[in-house]
């Protein structure tokens, strides 16, 4: 998986699927609380930013969308990129959510990623915003 992730670095073409609402574990959200905490003091104020900003993406038609708290709207891309949860490594790694432009070469095979969805189902899971809540 590792060597597949590598057709990633610096693409940010399937950004657009970064809405809001996706689940993590207990332990990624507090990946993702550690990675900002170790982070220095520019890039702490740079998500801090980006977490202020209107998610809101219009799709034309009177149509919108909400984006996830750490998709930067002005630039692009993912300020907590390192500490992202499994379904956002995912993406473009799985055959139910290809790589849109084809980058990817080699998905992870169906059995293996849905061996690797039931473990990670076992867990429980909520929104960013849901394990906010609960500290
Ligand atoms: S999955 Fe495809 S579109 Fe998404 S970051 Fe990787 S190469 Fe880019
Ligand atoms: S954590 Fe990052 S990669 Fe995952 S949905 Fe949010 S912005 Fe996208």
């Amino acid at each position: 998986m590792a060597e597949t992730l590598t057709h990633c670095d610096g693409c940010d073409l399937c950004g657009l699927r970064c809405s809001s609402g996706v689940p993590c574990t207990l332990e990624e959200w507090d990946g993702v609380k550690d990675f900002i905490n170790a982070a220095d003091e520019l890039t702490r104020a740079k998500i801090s930013c980006v977490a202020r900003q209107d998610k809101t993406l219009s799709l034309g038609d009177d149509v919108s969308v909400q984006m996830c708290r750490y998709r930067d709207m002005e630039s692009g891309g993912c300020v907590v990129y390192p500490a992202r949860p499994l379904i956002c490594r995912l993406l473009g790694h799985v055959p139910w959510m290809p790589c849109p432009v084809d980058k990817v070469p080699h998905t992870i095979p169906v059995e293996k990623s849905v061996e690797l969805m039931r473990s990670y189902s076992e867990f429980e899971r909520n929104t960013f915003e849901q394990w906010e809540e609960k500290e």
